[in-house]
C-alpha cells in the first residue's frame, strides 16, 4: 500500500461517528497521506476523520466526494493506526470509538494558533520610570522566552499602558509566535540519588533494558518506600538520553504533586501533565508537543496512553495493580494491559510498579513472560512495620463503637509521644445503612438498587452508585412513623465522632475523597498531615496510596474482614493490596511502626498471608486456587452487561442471546447468567449480566462478535462487552 495518495485517489477514511468501517473519499488537491487527520463531508456535517488506507471501492465514482481539508495536525503514525486496530479487536470496540479516544484535544483542525508576544529590541528607554525598569527586569525573569503582553505586565506588576509605550517608543517590538511552547527541555546529565545495593542493581537492568530499544515489560517490586519511583526515573533518564519519549502514569491526580516535584528535582524541570484536571489550551498544547518531540516526559492518567508520542520508549505504570487503571464505561479496557500492547507495537519498555502486583502480573513474571526485579528493603533506617491481628471476638465493644480497647491503648501512647496513629476504614460517610427502627425499611436510591449512605457533612443521604441526594427523612418513607430513623453501621465520619470522644486532647484530621472540593484542598491536607498537623488520622483507602507521613507510626485497620465479605474472585487479593498497601504508611521515616487489624477471623488465610509476611506463599496459593478453578489468568473471562429501562425486556433480550450461544460452544466456552449484574439497576436502567469462561487458548474475541452480533439489540437496550472483567458475581 503506498503511503500517499494524489488527487482524485481514492481513500478509505475512519471518522469518528458511529459507521463502522472506513468510507470512501477522493484525496484532495494536493493529495493526502496515510494518517493524515481530515475533514470530511458526512451527508450534511463535516466531520474529523483519519485517512486510514485506499478506498474500497465498489461506489458509482462519480458519487463519491473529497475529502474537504487535510488538516495541520500531525498525522497519526503506523504504529498509532496498528495500536488502535488491535486494541479495538482485542476489547471488541468500534473503530470509531478508537479514534475518538486518540484524538481527545480540542481545535485540531484549527492549524497552529497564533499570538502576539513581545521581545526586546536592546533600544534603552529614553526615559526611564521606575514601571520601565520593572517591566526591563522582568524581561530577564523570562529570560528571552516569548512573553504576551498581559504576562509582563503581571510580572512587573505594571500597567498595560506602560507596555504601550515601551512599544511606541522602539524599546519592545510586537511579533507573533506559535501559542503552542514546547515544555521545558529536561536533563538526564543531572545527578540522581545515591542508590543502595539492590536499587542501583534494579536501576542499571532497566537502563540496560531501555538501551536495548526493544520491547520488554518488567515487574519492578518493592515494598513501599524501598525507591521504586527513584530507580524508574532511572529509567526514565536512559529514554531521554537515547532521545525517545516517557510516559508514567499514575493512579490518583492527587499523587501528581509530589511526583512533579521528584522529576523536577531530578531532571532540572517539570514534565507535561495530562488527566481531567489539565485545561483545554493545556491540553492542545500536550497534544502537539507530544507528537512534534516538544514534550519528552508526560505524567497522566490511563487516557495518555491515546497520546501521539512521536517515539515513545518507556511506560511505567505505577502502582500497577490499582484498580483505577481499569475503565467500565464507554471503552471498557485496562490501562495496563493496553500499556504493555502499546510498547509491544513501538519497542518500548513497560516497567509495572508495585508492592503488591495484581495476581496476573505475579504469575506473568512466574512465568518469565515479565522480567522481575526486587527491593527487597525499606530505603534508609526504617523496618516494615509489625503487623498484629486483635482478635474481635475477644474484646467487648458497646453498642455503636468500633475501637476496642487494645487499638484504642496503642492510639494514646502514640498521642503521648506526638506521634501520629491511622486509623483505616474504607467506607465513606457517616453510615452505610439509614434503617428504620420502627418498620425496619432501609433507605434506598430511587434510581439504583444501592442502600444510600449518610454523610453528615453534607447533611445528606447520597448514593454512591449515581450521586443522587436527598435529606435525612423526618419520617419514614414506608411506615411514616417519625423520628425512627437511624445509622447503623460505621463509616469515616461517624469514626471521627467516636474518635473526638474518646481522645478529646487529640487534633483529628479525616481523609475521604469526597470531603475535599478539589485536588488541591485534598493535596493540602495531606501537606499539613505530612508536616504533623494532626494527631489521629481517619481515612479511606485513598490514604492507602503512596503519601509519605513520617511521623506515623500505628495503623489501626478498624475492619480488616470487609473487603473478605462477598464472592468476588478478587476479593482475597483485594484485600491482601490493601492492608499491605495502609500498613506500609506507618513507620515510613526513623521511627518503626505497627500495624494492627482488627478482625473476626484471624485465622483466615488471606489475614495470616497479611500478618506473617509471606507474600510469595500468598501469590502462590492464590495462583494454585485459580488454575484449579480454570478462572483468569489461567482462564479467560468475558462480561457482557445489558441494560434497559424495563427490567422484563432486558431479561428476555439477555436469556435469547444466551440460548444463542452456538459460536460460543464452537470454542468450548460457557455462558453463565443472564443475572442481575453487581449493581442491578443504574439511573433507572436495569442491568443484567452475562459472563462468559473459556481456556486461555481460545479466541474468544471473534466467537464473541459472533455470537452478539445474532441479535440486533432493539431500541434503548445498551450492550457493553467487558473483556478481563474486574468485579464479578
Ligand atoms: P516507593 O516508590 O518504592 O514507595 P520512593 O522512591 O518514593 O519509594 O522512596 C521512598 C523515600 O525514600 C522517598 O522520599 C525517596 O526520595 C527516598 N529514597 C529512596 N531511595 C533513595 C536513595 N537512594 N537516596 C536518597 N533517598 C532515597
Ligand atoms: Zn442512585
Amino acid at each position: 500500500m503506498s503511503e500517499r495518495f494524489d488527487e482524485g485517489d481514492l481513500v478509505g477514511v475512519l471518522t469518528t461517528e458511529p459507521l463502522g468501517r472506513p468510507l470512501d473519499y477522493k484525496a484532495p488537491e494536493g493529495g493526502c497521506g496515510l494518517g493524515d487527520l481530515v475533514e470530511v463531508p458526512l451527508g450534511p456535517r463535516r466531520v474529523l476523520g483519519c485517512v486510514w488506507g485506499a478506498g474500497a471501492g465498489g461506489f458509482d465514482p462519480a458519487r463519491i466526494r473529497p475529502v474537504s481539508r487535510v488538516l495541520e495536525a500531525t498525522p497519526l503514525r503506523d504504529e498509532m493506526r496498528t495500536f488502535l486496530t488491535r486494541m479495538a479487536d482485542y476489547t471488541l470496540t468500534p473503530l470509531p470509538l478508537m479514534l475518538r479516544l486518540a484524538t481527545r484535544a480540542p481545535d485540531l483542525g484549527a492549524g497552529p494558533a497564533l499570538r502576539r508576544v513581545l521581545r526586546a529590541t536592546g533600544r534603552e528607554p529614553a526615559r526611564e520610570t521606575d514601571a520601565r525598569l520593572r517591566v526591563m527586569d522582568a524581561l530577564d525573569v523570562f529570560g528571552g522566552a516569548a512573553v504576551t503582553s498581559t504576562e509582563l505586565a503581571a510580572e512587573a506588576g505594571v500597567s498595560s499602558a506602560v507596555i504601550k509605550g515601551l512599544v511606541k517608543a522602539g524599546v519592545l517590538a510586537e511579533e507573533d509566535a506559535p501559542r503552542d511552547q514546547p515544555y521545558p527541555r529536561l536533563d538526564p546529565s543531572r545527578a540522581g540519588k545515591d542508590l543502595s545495593g539492590d536499587q542501583a542493581a534494579a536501576s542499571e537492568a532497566l537502563r540496560a533494558a531501555v538501551a536495548s530499544g526493544r520491547y520488554g515489560t518488567t515487574l519492578l517490586k518493592g515494598v513501599t518506600g524501598s525507591g521504586k519511583t527513584e530507580v524508574y526515573l532511572e529509567a526514565v533518564a536512559e529514554a531521554l538520553r537515547h532521545d525517545r519519549q516517557a510516559l508514567v502514569l499514575l493512579p490518583e491526580i492527587a499523587l501528581t504533586a509530589g511526583f512533579l516535584e521528584r522529576v523536577e528535582a531530578r531532571f532540572g524541570a517539570r514534565p507535561a501533565e495530562w488527566h481531567s484536571g489539565v485545561t483545554s489550551t493545556e491540553r492542545r498544547r500536550l497534544w502537539r508537543m507530544i507528537s512534534d518531540g516538544g514534550a519528552q516526559l508526560v505524567v497522566g492518567a490511563r487516557s495518555a496512553l491515546f497520546l501521539p508520542f512521536r517515539d515513545l520508549g518507556l511506560i511505567v505504570v505505577d502502582e500497577e495493580h490499582d484498580t483505577s487503571y481499569k475503565q467500565e464505561e464507554g471503552v471498557y479496557y485496562n490501562a495496563r494491559d493496553m500499556a504493555v500492547m502499546r510498547a509491544s507495537i513501538c519497542g518500548a519498555q513497560v516497567v509495572l510498579a508495585s508492592a503488591t502486583p495484581a495476581l496476573e502480573t505475579w504469575v506473568n513474571a512466574d512465568t518469565g513472560k515479565y522480567a522481575r526485579l526486587d527491593l527487597t528493603s525499606r530505603f534508609g533506617v526504617s523496618d516494615l512495620p509489625e503487623m498484629r491481628a486483635i482478635d474481635m471476638r475477644a474484646e467487648k465493644l458497646p453498642p455503636n463503637r468500633w475501637i476496642s480497647e487494645t487499638l484504642a491503648t496503642q492510639v494514646e501512647a502514640r498521642v503521648a509521644a506526638r506521634e501520629q496513629a491511622l486509623l483505616f476504614l474504607n467506607r465513606r460517610g457517616y453510615a452505610p445503612v439509614t434503617i428504620c427502627r420502627a418498620c425496619g425499611h432501609q433507605i434506598g436510591c430511587d434510581d439504583c438498587d444501592a442502600r444510600m449512605v449518610e454523610h453528615r457533612f453534607l447533611k445528606r443521604l447520597v448514593c454512591h452508585q449515581c450521586g443522587a441526594s436527598k435529606p435525612v427523612p423526618e419520617a419514614c418513607p414506608a411506615c411514616s412513623v417519625e423520628g425512627k430513623m437511624a445509622a447503623v453501621g460505621p463509616g469515616v465520619e461517624r469514626m471521627a465522632e467516636e474518635v473526638a470522644e474518646r481522645f478529646p486532647g487529640a487534633r483529628v484530621a479525616v481523609l475521604s475523597s469526597d470531603l475535599f472540593g478539589s485536588a488541591r484542598a485534598l493535596k493540602e491536607a495531606i501537606q499539613t498531615i505530612s508536616d504533623g498537623g494532626a494527631d489521629i488520622i481517619i481515612g479511606t483507602q485513598i490514604v492507602a496510596k503512596g503519601h509519605n507521613f513520617p511521623l506515623l507510626t500505628l495503623v489501626g485497620v478498624i475492619d480488616a474482614d470487609l473487603g473478605l465479605q462477598g464472592s468476588d474472585l478478587r476479593a482475597a487479593e483485594r484485600t491482601f493490596q490493601l492492608m499491605r498497601q495502609v500498613a506500609g504508611r506507618a513507620g515510613r521515616a526513623e521511627r518503626a511502626g505497627v500495624a494492627l487489624l482488627q478482625t473476626h477471623q484471624p485465622e483466615h488465610p488471606v489475614i495470616r498471608a497479611i500478618l506473617t509476611g509471606h507474600e510469595e506463599d500468598f501469590w502462590r496459593a492464590e495462583a494454585t486456587e485459580r488454575r484449579m478453578a480454570g478462572t483468569p489468568p489461567y482462564g479467560r473471562m468475558a462480561g457482557i452487561i445489558l441494560s434497559h429501562p424495563d427490567v422484563a425486556r432486558v431479561f428476555d433480550f439477555a436469556g435469547e442471546l444466551a440460548r444463542r450461544d452456538g459460536p460460543l460452544r464452537a470454542i468450548g466456552a460457557q455462558v453463565w447468567g443472564p443475572a442481575p449484574a453487581p449493581i442491578a439497576r443504574v439511573r433507572g436502567r436495569h442491568r443484567v449480566r452475562l459472563l462468559i469462561k473459556a481456556e486461555r487458548s481460545a479466541p474468544l474475541q471473534a466467537a464473541l462478535a459472533e455470537w452478539v452480533a445474532q441479535l440486533k439489540p432493539p431500541p434503548n437496550m445498551r450492550v457493553a462487552i467487558d473483556i478481563d472483567p474486574q468485579s464479578f458475581l
